[in-house]
Parts: structure tokens; sequence; C-alpha cells
């Protein structure tokens, strides 16, 4: 599944040859993703792409219209201003310079009016194609807690919000209501970065715990942005899929085998019905 870290390399791959793009046309080969695909997102037809951008695994299709184009006593408010992408558990994306055949999972073609095409693929169809005139309207997008890179994912927001929280600390960070993006495999690491065991109650993690775990979060992620930035050029490849980045595990998918840092053997078990691998010494 497409994580944060994915999703981010995604925005940075298709930026450059979306940017002041004028959308051409829509194809939509298959409609019925997670939600249905609603026949206004048409509308962007003839409009231009003026940013990408990203909140959590949301790809944002920032639309503008071309000034003069559109008689604006007439339907000016309801035009849709923006496109946004999740690529579910299997979607991908990529850029056609020439036109290819659509294969079978080929559901969404955003061709622009310079002829390349952004193609849609996901073969489980968990992802999605919303449209909106504003983001507001979007319910997908309005409980997210913050980004964990920005400055609102702090040491203070977390302990403050973790008052009378006892879930499990791996769970709790998962939770996309108290901070988007942590997936599966970046808890693990965190936490065992930060030192903490992760079937801790949320609660009982001090201030500076709490400091220790959102640098590691913000370190963690960083750094698996960082290294798919290298893996760019796939886009323009046969499959469009940044990938799993060759970062190195220090816990995860590690039960058995020996801690880099204590030799300890690493721990596995089931908290909220996900893996998750902690060394016992190191986080006890
Ligand atoms: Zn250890």
């Amino acid at each position: 599944m497409p994580e944060l870290p994915e999703v981010e390399t995604s925005r940075r791959g298709i930026l450059p040859y979306l940017k002041g793009q004028t959308i051409g046309q829509i194809i939509i080969r298959q409609p019925k993703l997670r939600w249905l695909i609603d026949d206004a997102i048409l509308q962007a037809q003839g409009q231009v792409i003026v940013d990408v951008k990203r909140r959590a695994k949301y790809l944002l299709l920032e639309l503008q219209s071309i000034e003069g184009k559109n008689n604006i006593s007439q339907t000016s408010a309801s035009t849709i201003h923006w496109i946004v992408i999740h690529l579910g558990m299997s979607g991908s994306l990529r850029i056609l310079l020439t036109p290819e055949p659509a294969q079978k999972h080929d559901h969404v073609d955003l061709i622009l009016a310079n002829g390349v095409t952004l193609r849609y693929t996901d073969p489980r169809r968990f992802g999605a194609w919303l449209c909106a005139s504003s983001l507001n309207d979007l319910s997908q997008l309005t409980h997210l807690g913050p980004e964990p890179l920005s400055d609102d994912f702090s040491a203070d927001y977390l302990f403050r919000q973790a008052k009378n929280r006892k879930v499990p600390i791996k769970s709790w960070i998962m939770d996309s209501n108290i901070v988007v993006g942590v997936g599966n495999i970046y808890a693990s690491e965190s936490l065992f970065m930060a030192k903490i065991h992760p079937i801790r109650p949320a609660n009982s993690l001090t201030l500076a715990e709490c400091e220790r775990l959102v640098v590691a979060i913000k370190q963690v992620l960083a750094k698996s942005i960082e290294q798919g930035g290298t893996t760019l050029k796939d886009f323009l490849q046969s499959d469009g899929k940044p990938g799993y980045f060759a970062q190195q595990l220090q816990v995860y998918g590690r039960a058995g085998e020996a801690c880099f840092i204590c030799q300890a053997k690493i721990q596995s078990l089931k908290i909220g019905q996900r893996n998750t691998f902690f060394c016992e010494k190191c986080q006890g």
C-alpha cells in the first residue's frame, strides 16, 4: 500500500509535467473505484492545473478556469476547483509522453492539451478520484490531524492530545485524527528510534518522550521521502510505482534477528491486529 512518502514521491514525480498545463480531456474507463467517480470531474476539462499539493495520502490538483473562457454569471459557483486522487491499496500514476493503448487496470486518463497523459492504474480499485469546488466539501479531508512534517505536529501537541488516552501508543500514532501518514512500518521504526515500548498507553508518555517520538517520526518519514527522490525517473517507466525504498529497517520484519544496538532478539506481537516489531531491551 502506498504510504505518505510514496505519495509525496508521486507528487514530486508528476508535478513538473502537470503544473501550468491545461487539461484537454479526462477519460474514465471504470468509474467504480472506492467511491464512484462524479461526472462533475469533467468540468476540469479546459481548466489549468496551477499546482499539485498533498494532504495526508491525498494528491490535490488545484485547478483554475482560463480567464474569460467561462461566462462568470453562468454556474461559476458550481465549477470544480480541485481534483483529489488517492492511490488506495494498489493505485499508481505514471506519465505518458506519447499515447499508449490502455491496459486492463488503467481506469482513468487525464490528457493534457500538450498531449502528455497522466494515467491511473489500480487493480484492486480501492483508490479514489474525487472533485470539489472547495476542499472543505470533502469529508475525507476534514477530520485529518496535522501533517507529520509540519510545525503543528509537535511534542506539546502530542502530549496534550494523549491526555486520558489509554490505547497503546503504537495504535494511537497510526490514527489519522491524531497525525496523518504514520503507517505500520513507520510506527514500529519511530518507536524504536524514540526508545518507547509500542504497547505503552499513550497517556503514560512524558513530554520528553513525546519530543523524542515526534523527532523520530519526522526523521523516519523525511528519510524515506529523500530516498524516494532517487526513484522519480520511474514515473516514465512501465509500472510507474515508486515502490518501497531501500530504507534500512531497524526492527520492522526482523523478528528473531539481533537488534543493531544491543544484539537482543527483536520481538514481534500484534497490536490492534497489526504486526509490531520492537526490542524489549532498548524499548523496555
Ligand atoms: Zn536493542
